[in-house]
Formats: C-alpha cells, sequence, structure tokens
C-alpha cells in the first residue's frame, strides 16, 4: 500500500516537486517500506524520534525536520538533518548558527512563515522574515544556508481560502528572492501543502510538498 501511494502521488505532483514522506508517529517498519519503493526525503517533527529513526534507517536517506523546534534540542539533529523548515525565530535561528559552528557544519534552513487564519499556528510574520534576512546578509549567521520559505495554510475545507494562503506565500518568497536573493540560487525551496492540499499548493508555487496520511494512512 505504502509503496503504491507513493508512486500515485508522485505522477501526480510531477517532476519539479519534490515529495517529502512525513512519517511521524510512525513505526520504522513503514519508513522501510516506503524506502524500499524508492523514497529518500523524510519528514519528522519530533527531534528524538528522527534521531532514533536516522540510526536504525539507510545513511542515504534525507531527514526534514517540520516540527516546532526547541533551542535545546538542536544539537541532536545538526550533524544529520538535510533542512530544517520550521525556523519560527531570529533567536532559534542563531542558536541553529552556533551549533553549526560546533560542528562545522553549514546548516540548511527555511524560514516558516505564519499564512493562516489560526493563532495555533507557527511562523513569522513579513517583518519578522525582513529582520531575519538582513541578520544573515550582514554575515552574522555563517552557518545557516537559506533555502527558501514554509507555510502552512488553515485547516479548512474552503479550498479558495487555503488557495489565497498559498498565493500569498508564493508572492512573498517571490518578492524574498527578488530583494535579497537574485544572485543567491541556493535560496529556491517553497515548502508547502500537505496530504489534504497539496495539489493547491503546487498550482500555487510549491517546490516540496510535506505529505504523511496519504502515504502511511491517518495517525
Ligand atoms: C504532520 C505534518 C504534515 C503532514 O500532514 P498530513 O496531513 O498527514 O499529510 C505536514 N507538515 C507538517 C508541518 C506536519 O506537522
Amino acid at each position: 500500500m505504502i509503496g503504491a501511494n507513493i508512486q500515485k502521488i508522485n505522477q501526480e505532483i510531477g517532476s519539479n516537486v519534490r515529495l517529502i514522506a512525513v512519517s511521524k508517529t510512525k513505526p520504522v517498519e513503514a519508513l522501510l517500506e516506503a524506502y524500499q519503493a524508492g523514497q529518500k526525503l523524510f519528514g519528522e517533527n519530533k527531534v528524538q524520534e528522527l534521531v532514533v529513526k536516522y540510526e536504525s534507517l539507510p545513511k542515504d536517506i534525507e531527514w526534514h525536520f517540520i516540527g516546532h523546534l526547541q533551542s535545546n534540542k538542536i544539537k541532536y539533529i545538526a550533524p544529520i538533518v538535510s533542512l530544517i523548515h520550521s525556523v519560527d525565530s531570529l533567536k532559534l535561528l542563531q542558536t541553529i548558527n552556533k551549533e553549526g559552528q560546533k560542528i562545522n557544519r553549514i546548516i540548511p534552513c527555511l524560514l516558516q512563515i505564519f499564512i493562516a487564519s489560526e493563532e495555533t499556528k507557527f511562523g513569522l510574520n513579513q517583518n519578522e522574515l525582513c529582520v531575519i534576512i538582513e541578520e544573515w546578509k550582514k554575515g552574522n549567521l555563517a552557518n545557516i544556508e537559506m533555502k527558501g520559505l514554509m507555510g502552512m495554510a488553515s485547516n479548512v475545507n474552503d479550498t479558495n481560502q487555503i488557495e489565497k494562503e498559498f498565493t500569498i506565500l508564493k508572492i512573498l518568497y517571490d518578492e524574498t528572492k527578488a530583494k535579497y536573493f537574485s544572485d543567491i540560487d541556493s535560496f529556491n525551496e517553497l515548502s508547502m501543502g500537505m496530504s489534504g492540499d497539496y495539489a493547491i499548493a503546487i498550482k500555487a508555487g510549491s517546490t516540496l510538498v510535506r505529505v504523511g496520511s496519504s502515504i502511511f494512512g491517518s495517525r
């Protein structure tokens, strides 16, 4: 089932978008099944769980951290994470930078933008985004690679609202790229779309979709 789900989703999303299999709460056996079907990108939202799965699975897997990240836990994922999607404060980014310095690694990060109507979701506003990028531009965050932006739409049935939120994020991404990264090719990822809304996200310009339950079943 898991392999067939991955194949089906890959056909839908096309070759310009990458699929992250969100495997949080799922056992290692389920991830191995996905891996054997060719899946190499996995997303986790808990540090401890990511580390345990990293240790027990093949080393050519790319691990993406997609959850709310606590500063004191960064050190555990700093050496092994391929991309942190969920940077939601300057303070957090400064700590990631410090952990990167300690192990002499440049850590790829996305800045998470608040686009939903729900207060429960994390993320930066436009002003906070500018402050962080200007800090990075000054050279004070040399162990951070700025890869792009991430966002989560509201958990609603209204597809117009979801489309609107993703479009706002895409416009912000384009503006940010033009203003700060026109000469920096590595700023090229827009992480948006989950099981319920990845088709809408891709239409709006997503490059990375984070899909869990449509691959592994409900949690
Ligand atoms: C759990 C989670 C997903 C995947 O959600 P599904 O609805 O199961 O596809 C995507 N992004 C984040 C940040 C998540 O926490």
